[in-house]
């Protein structure tokens, strides 16, 4: 396997120095703020002039390789490129912002395709079971642009059985996957959102974070920061993939 994983508080002890490095008073000022630091981390590395090869073999830099997770059973290839997934589909809207970097050179990797699917809000997949007429709604690609970055506009996912919530990605670089995982939500904001119509109609669900055997593989970096805005949540995380 070919992922390698640091440990969030080594990232972020690394995030810190990295940014201290910069040495402007505004930057000593926020190093106040270590999870404001780590928040940073995936801009400051990719539009710094001090990343690099260089930067990183000198431990100036670093970013955190995202786990690798299986794709699992209901990923339909050839998807739509398109922002919008829903297809009109209800759920609370979430508005994806998914940048993509180098995890040698924490370098933006730009014209990348960022490839995602994920159930709605009632737990079905296009494509399979009660939603085998379309194979297309909450699926599609996007490619990131001169900053890595990739944005959708969905509704968070509802549940099915036997997993916690997520939204399965691949990265496809030149023509070749680099990249396959799955996004994770805070089992509180899911809680919360879930008491919400059309996810009420389907309480209960079976599995969260903690007793879910995939989330239980290097999940918890590969989790969504989520903020309100509006009626919506805004999702953002960093991906950090090789190449090749
Ligand atoms: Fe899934």
């Amino acid at each position: 396997m070919r992922a390698y994983f640091l440990a969030s508080a080594q990232a972020g002890a690394l995030a810190s120095r990295a940014w201290r490095t910069s040495s402007s008073r505004a930057a000593a000022r926020s190093s106040a703020f270590p999870g404001f630091l780590f928040g940073l981390l995936g801009w400051r590395a990719a539009g710094s002039d001090g990343a690099g090869p260089a930067a990183v073999a000198s431990g100036a830099v670093s970013c955190v390789l995202t786990p690798e997770q299986t794709e699992g059973p209901y990923y339909i290839a050839g998807e739509k490129l398109r922002r919008d997934i829903t297809e009109g589909r209800p759920g609370v809207p979430l508005l994806l912002r998914l940048r993509v970097v180098d995890a040698s050179t924490c370098r933006p990797i730009p014209h990348a395709a960022v490839d995602i699917w994920h159930a709605d809000a009632l737990g079905v997949y296009s494509g399979f079971g009660s939603g085998a007429r379309s194979r297309t709604f909450m699926r599609g690609i996007q490619r990131t642009n001169a900053t890595g970055l990739a944005r959708f506009r969905t509704v968070y996912p509802g549940w099915y059985r036997g997993r916690t919530v997520h939204i399965h990605v691949k990265v496809h670089v030149a023509g070749n996957v680099v990249h396959t995982g799955q996004l994770y939500f805070p089992d509180s904001l899911t809680d919360r959102v879930f008491r919400r119509k059309p996810y009420s109609r389907r309480p209960h669900r079976t599995t969260r974070n903690a007793s879910d055997f995939v989330f239980a593989q290097g999940g918890r970096r590969s989790m969504l920061k989520l903020r309100k805005a509006g009626e919506a949540y805004v999702g953002r995380i960093t991906m950090g993939v090789h190449r090749s």
